[in-house]
């Protein structure tokens, strides 16, 4: 298994000077199993990049696109999303209900009249919707990927994936949007449960957009912080640890200094950068 991040940022995407050494698109990742799966984890701008990826190779192979939430910096990437427009491709999207709301629904306003041109019918490629079980039970087979999932606290709902590829031993656990602090116990112990079971995550990418000295002022925005990131990755003894959703004005000197931190508070542990790829090797 294979993880590529198209998109790291949080909330809106940038494009200055100064953030080119973690980038600057929104949220999107692509996980490549051994046997040719591809997972397409959110649909931010990162998705520009995604997009790259999966051209380079044959279209044709399925692409699952799980959905953690529809708020728009998870969402903007769509539109231009390439594969949809090639007959070729097929394209699942994936998601639980979240206050009622299905993937189809998000997708179909996304591309509504009059913020698109080209509405869900018109789109090439051969589109199919999965609304899956509010919590896993047992997890979902995806070729000869395992995926479970449960509900985080957010606003409007959101929900962390765990992927797992039996066959290697690769295992992640991606948590975007996560505000660790207002969890309640249960959403805590589920959350802990989904990185620990069947056997702690190899890597872990969690929000951190904040850090605790100025959490007060953001509180109730639906972020976690760096340091609830190394407490929870501490925890659940996931083997590796990297922090996503960088808040839009956080440029890369800044960042360098909250990556240094985390490196003391944990070592190994890191920010995820746009353009990175993760292995599972060892
Ligand atoms: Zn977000
Ligand atoms: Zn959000």
């Amino acid at each position: 298994m294979k993880l590529f991040f198209g998109g790291v940022r949080g909330t809106g995407p940038v494009a200055d000077l100064g953030f080119l050494e973690f980038g600057g698109e929104t949220t999107a990742l692509l996980v490549e199993g051994l046997a040719g799966e591809k997972i397409v984890l959110d649909a931010g701008t990162g998705l520009r990049l995604v997009n790259a990826r999966l051209g380079a190779g044959a279209p044709g192979a399925p692409i699952q696109l799980l959905m953690t939430h529809y708020h728009l910096d998870h969402l903007m990437g769509l539109p231009s999303f390439g594969p949809l427009y090639n007959k070729l491709w097929a394209v699942e999207f994936a998601a639980p209900l979240r206050e009622g709301v299905a993937a189809e629904d998000a997708v179909r306003r996304v591309l509504a009249k009059p913020f698109w041109p080209v509405q869900l019918e018109k789109l090439h490629a051969r589109l199919s919707f999965t609304t899956l079980p509010a919590q896993a039970g047992q997890p979902v087979r995806r070729g000869a990927l395992d995926i479970r999932w449960c509900a985080v606290h957010h606003p409007e709902g959101c929900h962390a994936y765990r992927l797992d590829e039996p066959a290697t031993g690769a295992s992640l656990v991606f948590a975007t949007d996560m505000e660790w602090a207002l969890a309640t116990p249960a959403e805590q112990r589920d959350f802990l449960n989904l990185c620990r079971h069947p056997r702690p995550a190899h890597l872990l990418v969690m929000d951190g957009q904040f850090n605790r000295a100025h959490y007060a002022k953001f509180k109730g925005w639906g972020h976690s912080t760096w340091e609830d990131c190394v407490d929870v990755a501490r925890t659940a003894q996931v083997r590796r640890l990297l922090i996503t959703h960088h808040a839009p004005q956080n440029d890369d000197s800044l960042l360098l200094d909250v990556e240094r931190a985390v490196q003391r508070a944990l070592p190994g542990a890191g920010l995820a950068r746009g353009g990175l790829e993760a292995g599972f090797d060892e």
